[in-house]
């Protein structure tokens, strides 16, 4: 009973968000632009979906042809491998068109695409402003590689709104944002750090890892974002079987960021490109019940008596929920919650080793539940702005796309194990 009225609130949730999701795309509604977009003819050969043109040579007809070629290399003539083929200009124009930027750079995993537009645009003896809830990786690239080459990061605490203008000093080059943070998933008030940051110095190049909403649950670059960053990784491929990058900037930062990662030598085969393309014809669908199944679990996990706190952002619960409320057109499958209790190893084997449905994973975005933990200690450790503020167990959930009562039906389960284990 509960569940289904439950459900029917998270049905008039979702009409609602996505109406907003209507209004604020310029063009078209998001559902027939992910159909549509490149799908050109040029790229499709009469075909549905865009030609597979796997190629490191690219040849040329005559020596006009050539030198064409070579003029126009970095526009979306076929040049050479590295430049990209139909398969990939059929990809970037795509998520060119879906997160309203000047173009799209294609990496071979979102680490390559956090570090390689970092390294675009930041020289020794430059500073970087980055969030204190970063990825963790993102965290190590920066003081392992950034600090070897002279450059320092200053880490913030993801909530502090337009109080990060003290923060910037006159080298400071870039500030990158990711919101929901990882793990802890904390809203940030991205007007008001853009804002603030724009004041001090318009000149910073302001970065966002945008993978939580998969590029479209929060429109980065209308927020006057410079550059948005995925790990396509995650949802565009959303199934869980191939790696991807994805950066789009906006006019002022697009030839830096392209021909720096081109020198860098960034890219990814086309067989993957095709893949990500595939995966954007069912984004959105996938995305509903994602958000639809996350919200109804999130829900019956705030009522449960073992558990502290959900960090739901659709849920007020959640740090910066206004911000997600404000500035989000939903969300999707990935959120935490804090148990009340801190568990033993033995306590914490026997929990997570007997889901049936959720299974223990690194990533998320595909099709499948996952399940993990950590201990505070472990989330203190890489939170370099500041501590955590609760005792108990981390539990991060990514709810896939299974029946909603069979993964409730899987963590309840869950908890009956940790009350026996208690008695
Ligand atoms: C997974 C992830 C990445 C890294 O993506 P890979 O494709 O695994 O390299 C970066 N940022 C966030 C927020 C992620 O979740």
């Amino acid at each position: 009973m509960a569940i289904c009225q439950h459900a029917n609130v998270v049905r008039i949730t979702v009409f609602t968000m996505h109406n907003q999701q209507v209004s604020r795309m310029t063009s078209k509604n998001l559902d027939t632009t992910l159909i549509g977009a490149g799908r050109s003819k040029r790229y499709t050969h009469g075909a549905v979906n865009p030609v597979t043109q796997r190629a490191s040579s690219l040849v040329f007809d005559s020596v006009a042809d050539k030198k064409h070629a070579t003029a126009q290399r970095a526009h979306g003539e076929l040049f050479y491998g590295r430049r990209g083929t139909l398969t990939h200009f059929a990809f970037q124009e795509a998520m060119t068109e879906l997160e309203g930027g000047a173009g799209c750079v294609l990496y071979p995993c979102g680490a390559a695409a956090v570090s390689n537009a970092i390294l675009s645009f930041v020289s020794a003896g430059d500073h970087v402003l980055v969030t204190g809830s970063v990825y963790e990786p993102t965290q190590d690239f920066c003081t392992h590689i950034l600090g070897r080459m002279n450059v320092a990061t200053t880490y913030f605490d993801p909530l502090l709104g337009e109080a990060i203008a003290e923060l910037i000093q006159p080298n400071t080059r870039v500030v990158f944002l990711e919101s929901p943070g990882s793990i802890t998933l904390e809203i940030q008030d991205i007007p008001a750090i853009v804002r603030a940051v724009r004041a001090v110095n318009p000149e910073i190049v302001i970065m966002i890892d945008n993978t939580w909403a998969a590029g479209v649950l929060f429109k980065a670059l209308e927020f006057d974002i410079d550059i948005s960053i995925q790990a396509g990784t995650k949802y565009i491929i959303g199934h869980s079987d191939y790696m991807l990058g994805t950066a789009v900037a906006n006019a002022r930062c697009w030839e830096q960021l392209r021909e720096y990662s081109y020198l860098m030598g960034q890219m990814v085969d086309a067989d993957t490109a095709y893949m990500a393309s595939r995966g954007l014809r069912t984004l959105s669908v996938r995305l509903k019940q994602h958000e639809q199944s996350s919200i109804a679990v999130a829900r019956w996990l705030a009522e449960r008596p073992e558990v502290a706190r959900v960090n739901h952002p659709a849920l007020p619960a959640c740090k910066g929920h206004e911000f997600y409320r404000r500035d989000f057109s939903g969300c999707n499958g990935l959120f935490s919650f804090v148990l009340k209790q801190r568990l033993s190893e033995a306590q914490l084997a026997d929990y997570l080793d007997h889901f049936r449905h959720f299974t223990m994973a690194y990533s998320w975005g595909g099709y499948e539940s996952l399940i993990l933990a950590n201990q505070p200690e472990e989330l203190e450790a890489i939170r370099p702005a500041g501590g955590v503020d609760f005792s108990g167990t981390l539990v991060r959930l990514h709810i896939g796309l299974e029946n909603v009562q069979d993964l409730i039906d899987d963590l309840a389960a869950g908890f009956e194990r940790l009350q026996a284990g208690n008695r």
